[in-house]
């Protein structure tokens, strides 16, 4: 038996499926052209805890939220945390 193990590139936490995980990761796109596939793109994997800390969705609905960030996250606060997971993912390899 083959088991396939989902391991979030944040915060460590794993799990057996792929559901509740992002691929997060920040694109730059030339006007007028079409963003392709994410092929190739520096992606880091995000389990739902870490997307709803930064609030990468939007705010969360409060019954499915079990600890709301006490503060609203910056855009910046955002793209440098994106930012900071890709690159320390890049390095260690
Ligand atoms: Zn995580």
């Amino acid at each position: 038996m083959i088991t396939t193990t989902y391991t979030c590139d944040r915060c460590g936490a794993s799990q057996i499926t792929d559901t509740q995980l992002w691929a997060v990761g920040v694109v730059v796109v030339s006007w007028g052209f079409a963003p392709s596939s994410h092929g190739g793109r520096p992606t880091a994997l995000w389990c739902r805890k870490c997307v709803d800390e930064l609030q990468l969705l939007g705010r969360s609905k409060p019954e499915t939220v079990i600890t709301i960030a006490p503060l609203d996250v910056t855009l910046e606060d955002k793209l440098r945390e994106v930012i900071r997971v890709i690159v320390a993912e890049e390095t260690r390899t």
